[in-house]
């Protein structure tokens, strides 16, 4: 079965000259290794050869010197993909990479296009074949059926077609694009380098590690070209609002990221003060669920005045667990993720810090652990609101059925994760600790406003047909 739904980290150099790409390219999708950790890959281009290699697991464990060195060039692209219950097949690792007549292609895609399905029956229908079951490649399919003999104009044409949230890096006659939807829910920024490549990241994290200047977010409904050390802007669609996703804020994109000129530590940190303003509870002390809890629990300590301490001890070492979606295996990957500091929580008054609650079946272990090692008591506190709503953009949340915040009002939900207390974060509250107008974000996750129409029916595994 496949997801429709992907969440990525999206990578791309261009560089005046040819050069060895494969490691530069390596450490930065390390860099955005939390965006995704089922696939990893790399394409490079020079001088119209495509050189690639993608495979599924982390970056560290599909790429190793041997499978690096032959990846050259003035152009590189990488991308990682999320881990999910889906299909984790090798062929639906990205880059896509084709021939076609425009020469080679390559495309990175972070992102869901809503509209996936009838495009791709259309395709079908008209006689193209897909190797993939992921909607990026009705993307590339879409390029080379509108490529006459401009790759900037098929992109234009094929970007006025497709309907969703989207991040896209490409290499398409020889150049490289950065492509962000109409709406901006996918981030995308773009940096240069001291040696004057142009750089493409989904986060800011990425410039910094390959010590490359900010330029800036690129724009909602933009292409950036980039030619050599040159690039121009190009504007497809200009017609829709800014609604970048407020998910990334919350939890997925990295604390030291910068996302539209915000800072995503200081957005958390503020998340947890305007928690701390509204509580009037009395607690031993304040301690965040690793690593997603982390800065709001920080803003919670500083607000509330409460000692900040480590309840939970996170193992780094743990990378990628196989394990069966069943409860126990569950509990398995919980115990093995984190242990827990007794000494500390006993017959204390524990304030638990997090993100986000979707299933709510992390936070009730954690609960049920906590009060295992010996608290007192365990109140739950969560930077952001109920999410109620599916998200059909990119971020992985579940159909609204399986969403604890859709079917339960919050009473019921402390009940459930065993919690003392629970309270969530106002959505004005997430809003102003962002720093956006709201009218710039999309909150459909948590009060279903969808910044277009979304399909009635949801259907996750609509690929599972093909
Ligand atoms: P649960 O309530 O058990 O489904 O899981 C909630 C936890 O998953 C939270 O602590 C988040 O840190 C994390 N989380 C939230 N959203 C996502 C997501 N889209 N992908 C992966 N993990 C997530």
């Amino acid at each position: 079965m496949d997801k429709l739904r992907e969440e990525c980290g999206l990578v791309g150099i261009c560089s005046p000259h040819y050069q060895p790409l494969g490691t530069k390219i390596y450490d930065a999708l390390m860099s955005v290794q939390h965006r995704g950790q089922e696939a990893a890959g790399i394409a490079a281009y020079h001088e119209g050869v495509m050189t690639y290699f993608k495979n599924t697991g982390l970056a560290s464990e599909v790429f190793h010197q041997e499978n690096l060195r032959p990846l050259n060039g003035s152009i590189g692209i990488g991308h990682v993909r999320y881990s999910t219950t889906g299909s984790q097949e090798r062929k639906n690792a990205q880059p896509l990479v084709v021939d076609f007549k425009g020469g080679s292609m390559a495309l990175v895609h972070n992102g869901n296009l809503i509209n996936a399905v009838s495009i791709r029956e259309e395709l079908i229908d008209e006689g193209h074949s897909f190797t993939t079951t992921i909607d990026s490649e009705i993307i590339v399919r879409l390029l080379s059926k509108n490529y006459k003999n401009n790759g900037i104009e098929a992109l234009i044409q094929t970007l006025r077609q497709i309907q969703g949230g989207f991040a896209l890096i490409l290499i398409l006659d020889g150049k490289m694009y950065g492509v962000r939807d109409p709406n901006a829910l996918r981030p995308l920024v773009m940096g240069r380098t001291k040696n004057d490549e142009i750089v493409f990241a989904s986060e800011t994290c990425t410039l910094d590690l390959l010590e490359a200047e900010f330029i800036r977010d690129i724009d909602k409904g933009e292409i950036v070209e980039v030619d050599g050390c040159d690039y121009r802007s190009y504007y497809y669609d200009d017609s829709k609002r800014r609604a970048m996703c407020a998910f990334e804020y919350v939890y997925f994109s990295r604390p030291d990221s910068r996302q539209e000129g915000r800072s995503v530590y200081e957005a958390r940190v503020k998340m947890g003060e305007l928690l701390a303003k509204k509580d009037r509870g009395e607690y031993d002390l304040v301690a965040p669920v690793p690593d997603s809890g982390i800065p709001a629990a920080v803003g919670f300590a500083n607000a509330s005045g409460l000692p900040y301490t480590h309840v939970l001890i996170k193992n780094k070492y743990i990378g990628r667990t196989f394990m069966d979606p069943t409860q126990e295996e569950r509990e398995r990957l919980l115990r093995l993720k984190l242990g827990i500091l007794k000494e500390t929580v006993k017959d204390k008054r524990v304030l638990l810090v997090d993100d986000s609650i979707v299933r709510g079946t992390t936070m009730k272990r954690l609960v049920e652990r906590i009060k295992g090692a010996g608290a007192k008591e365990v109140h739950v506190r969560i930077c952001s609101p109920p999410i109620k709503y599916s998200c059909y953009f990119g971020i992985d949340t579940p159909l609204k059925k399986a969403l604890i915040g859709a079917n339960y009002e919050i009473e019921r939900i402390a009940q459930h994760i065993g919690a003392d207390s629970l309270m969530y974060l106002e959505l004005d509250d997430l809003i102003e600790a962002i720093g956006l107008p709201q009218d710039c974000l999309c909150c459909a996750c948590f009060d279903g406003n969808y910044p277009m129409e979304v399909p009635k029916v949801q259907s996750r595994y609509v690929f599972e047909k093909y």
